[in-house]
Parts: structure tokens; C-alpha cells; sequence
């Protein structure tokens, strides 16, 4: 039975990568040592850095004007460092959902912040004459299952955390200060994020403890401390996946087709199967759907977990359930839930 899981992150990874992780843990690049054991400082590995950082700029359509980084302490921890570094009048928050409202929340220990309350609709105009910092946006919520398919219109450099759908389909790169992404949905594995920003813009940031600051990192070619080998092997690996495969404008054509067969599901199921977000705003990451007849949602993931359909529950918060299709989840997947949706569904009508 194939088994395909569902989880909103750690996320599945392709089997390709799985394999590259592998070998690469045995014999690295033919070193006859495993990845974890480069030194950090080899020429090799510098060489490695500046490969992926090369990637990573191809696959978001920008230049050597933006600084790429590779850091540890999780997305969360980069909302804090982003409202110590970079805000200091005010910073402006589009809150969409759980991740921007814990991002502003955050920012409000670091000084003044102004949440404009865009839930359901991320694509709400912005008050006019705008004043701020920046303007953050999260371009998917991973929990609401709400994307971002146009940032809002504004003057200001916007931060965008798009942890969960970064390298799912092409950003409009211009206006962007600063793009942030945990690694663990769509870039591989757990232990690493990336953080993508204007070099210019980065020279204007606040000074902060060398170990925490942007800047610091920058100047040090990413190698403060250990870097994190191999969660960068693993970056590297879904990388080089998504440019074989046909790179970002591949995905962004199977993720709208996978998303729109398991909304096509929900919609012509008569109401037994229910998404309340704005079509326009709808995730093709993180599909979140409910029962009508709640007391049947348990019995929907236990049959599901039968036919190998794996972490489909809803986040804590939302209950009910989530199917998270990025990358790497491939479209029979997505068939085989759809199936199980109408079986279900003709069970219990
Ligand atoms: N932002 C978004 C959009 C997320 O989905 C998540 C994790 N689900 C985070 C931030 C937080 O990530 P981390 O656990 O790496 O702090």
C-alpha cells in the first residue's frame, strides 16, 4: 500500500530526496565522509554554501542584491529577530491568521506595532498613507489554510514569512526587503531557515548581539557558528528535486491542480464536506476542511489511515482536518484522498 502523509510539517519529503539523504549521510560528494563530518571551514563546504546559496536565488528570481542565510532557532525565532533588527518606529502587521498574529504579537515586545486585520481576506486594501518599517505578510498560513496570491499594495519593503509555501510557486520578488521559511514543509528538513533579504536593506538594520544579528551572519559567509550540515544537505536535495523536476513553475501548476481536485471534492459534495475561505483566498498547501456532521471526523481519519492516507487531523487549534499538499506530495496522493472522500461520503449519506 502506498502511503502518503498529509502532515503540515515536518512534511513529506520526495523519494529522491529521501535517497540523496542517505547517501549523503554514508559518502558526501565522494569524500568517502558523511556530510555531517565536513569541517565546516573546508573549501568543499564553502564551496557547498555558495552552490546553495546560488539555488536558492535562481528558484526565487533574485540577484546577488539579496543576501542569503541559513540559520538555526526555528521561523518563530525569526519573528523576534526580525522586530529587534529591523523595526524601530513601527512595524506594520497583515494579520491573516495564527502565523501573523504570533509574528505581531512578538513584535510587540520589541516596540510599536500595527495590526491591520485582513482574516479571510488577504487581499483587503491597506489604509491609504500607510506609515511603518515594513509591512509584514505571511503568504500561506499554514493552520487557516488562507494564502496570499498578491501582496497587498504598499511603498513599504515587505517581510514575508513563507514557510510553507516557499518554492510551491513564484513570488513577486519586488518590494520584498525580507522573505523568511522554516525549511521543514517545502525545503526539506527541520533545522534550518532561510532568510532571504536586501543587502541594502539589511545595512540599515538595528545592531543586535553578533550571534542573533542578520548582518553578523552575513559578514561571516553564514559561518558564525556550525552550520546545521545536514539540514543544508537536505535543502540542497529538495533544491536540486525541484530543478529537475521542471523548477518552481512546474510545482505551481500540480499544486493548483491538486488543490483544486480536493476542492472540487468539498464544493460538489453538497455540503457534507465544508472550506469557509474566500475561494479567491484558498491554500494550495494546506487544504482545511470540516464534516457537517462533526461527530464523523474521527471515523474519516481513522478509514483514511486505513488506505495509508497518514496526519490529515486538523491543527489544535481548528480541529477538524488539513490536508497539506506541498511539493513533494505527488497527485496520486491527492487522488487517492479525494477517492476516499466520496467512499466516505456514500458510507454515510
Ligand atoms: N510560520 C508559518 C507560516 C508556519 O507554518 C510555521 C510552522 N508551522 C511557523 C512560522 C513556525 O515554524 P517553527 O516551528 O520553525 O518556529
Amino acid at each position: 500500500m502506498n502511503r502518503y502523509n498529509f502532515a503540515a510539517g515536518p512534511a513529506m519529503l520526495a523519494p529522491s530526496v529521501k535517497q540523496a539523504l542517505a547517501s549523503m549521510i554514508i559518502d558526501w560528494r565522494g569524500t568517502g565522509l558523511s556530510i555531517t563530518e565536513i569541517p565546516h571551514r573546508s573549501e568543499l563546504f564553502k564551496q557547498f554554501l555558495d552552490e546553495l546559496r546560488a539555488k536558492v536565488r535562481h528558484l526565487l528570481g533574485v540577484d546577488d542584491r539579496y543576501e542569503v542565510l541559513f540559520l538555526m532557532g526555528g521561523a518563530r525565532l525569526l519573528f523576534a529577530l526580525i522586530a529587534e533588527q529591523f523595526l524601530k518606529n513601527k512595524g506594520v502587521y497583515a494579520v491573516t491568521g495564527y502565523w501573523s498574529d504570533l509574528a505581531a504579537r512578538t513584535a510587540q515586545r520589541y516596540g510599536l506595532v500595527e495590526k491591520i486585520e485582513m482574516v479571510g481576506n488577504p487581499q483587503t486594501a491597506l489604509p491609504h498613507n500607510l506609515q511603518g518599517d515594513y509591512l509584514f505578510v505571511c503568504s500561506n498560513e499554514t493552520i487557516g489554510g488562507v494564502q496570499c496570491t498578491q501582496w497587498p499594495q504598499t511603498d513599504l519593503p515587505l517581510v514575508v514569512d513563507a514557510s510553507s509555501d516557499i518554492f510551491s510557486r513564484r513570488f513577486d520578488m519586488r518590494g520584498v526587503g525580507l522573505l523568511m521559511a522554516g525549511a521543514q514543509k517545502n525545503a526539506g528538513i527541520a533545522g534550518v531557515s532561510l532568510v532571504v533579504v536586501r543587502k541594502d536593506w539589511l545595512a540599515e538594520a538595528k545592531i543586535a548581539e553578533p550571534l542573533l544579528s542578520f548582518r553578523e551572519h552575513a559578514r561571516a559567509n553564514n559561518l558564525l557558528v556550525t552550520p546545521p550540515a545536514l539540514a543544508l544537505g537536505a535543502l540542497d536535495a529538495t533544491l536540486s528535486w525541484i530543478e529537475a523536476s521542471g523548477g518552481v513553475e512546474y510545482f505551481e501548476k500540480l499544486n493548483e491542480e491538486k488543490a483544486a481536485l480536493i476542492y472540487k471534492s468539498i464544493d460538489e459534495s453538497q455540503g457534507f464536506y465544508q472550506n469557509t475561505i474566500d475561494v479567491s483566498a484558498r491554500s494550495k498547501m494546506n487544504v482545511v476542511f470540516s464534516l457537517q456532521d462533526e461527530a464523523l471526523t474521527q471515523a474519516f481519519l481513522q478509514g483514511a489511515e486505513q488506505r495509508g492516507l497518514l496526519n490529515l487531523k486538523g491543527h489544535r487549534v481548528t480541529g477538524a482536518i488539513r490536508a497539506s499538499i506541498y511539493n513533494a506530495m505527488p497527485l496520486e496522493g491527492v487522488e487517492a484522498l479525494c477517492a476516499w472522500m466520496a467512499d466516505f461520503q456514500k458510507q454515510n449519506h
